[in-house]
């Protein structure tokens, strides 16, 4: 299903798709669950555009190619060029909205990466493995650091997490990032996810909210 930015209420946001800038073991408790080393500094990796595919309806997980985890994150949409140094106001004036967000894995693929020292892009990038939901506008999230996700499937919480928690909140986060590579209009950062990762079935009923904000019920086809 073709991916279009849009508000919760319905707006559609005219920007292009860009490129999805991830964050790794950004949640000190899910480096944890992963037997990750919590990194000096944040672990940076990118899905395509074309990977992202709405919430709303269901997604599938069995083009995958493999056993799909989910990942719960807070979505942010980048709504201006941001590039080398931004100040902490300027970060924030590009910030078009938050969203709920599934960073989908196939992690038996990404632990055979890992162990070769390969990059992870086939096991992170794969069609569908990005899934987005609609936006709140920027302006409604008055602390961000203190914004919760979570997740719960077939009615059992499963992640339920606080920026707070954040190594790296998203501000310093994004910051970091625009001193490797520039952001553009439509870009979305995923800002990790905290601990409670697990495997989809086809058939999972799920309830992806970003707490006070919006919630969304979807299902894994
Ligand atoms: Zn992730």
């Amino acid at each position: 299903m073709s991916y279009q930015h849009q508000y919760s209420d319905g707006t559609p946001i005219h920007f292009p798709m860009g490129k999805v800038v991830c964050v790794g073991r950004n949640y000190a408790e899910h480096a944890k669950e992963l037997n990750n080393p919590v990194p000096s500094e944040p672990l940076l990796f990118i899905k395509t555009g074309s990977c992202v595919v709405p919430l709303d309806g269901g997604f599938s997980i069995t083009q995958a190619g493999g056993a799909v985890h989910y990942e719960a994150e807070i979505a942010v949409l980048i709504g201006k060029p941001l590039s080398r140094t931004p100040n902490a106001e300027e970060v924030l004036d590009a910030i078009s909205g938050f969203a709920p967000a599934l960073d989908l894995t196939l992690r038996d693929l990404q632990a055979t990466l890992k162990e070769k020292g390969y990059p992870w892009e086939v096991a992170k990038s794969f069609d569908g493995a990005c899934v987005l939901a609609p936006f709140v506008p920027g302006d409604a999230v008055e602390d961000l650091t203190d914004l919760g996700i979570r997740l719960s499937i077939n009615g059992e919480v499963r992640q339920d997490g606080n920026s707070r928690d954040m190594l790296n909140p998203i501000l310093p986060l994004i910051q970091h990032i625009c001193g490797h590579f520039s952001l553009q209009a439509g870009d979305v950062i995923l800002t990790g996810t905290p601990a409670g990762v697990g495997p989809l079935q086809a058939g999972d009923e799920l309830e992806l909210e970003l707490v006070g904000h919006s919630r969304f019920a979807s299902r894994a086809r």
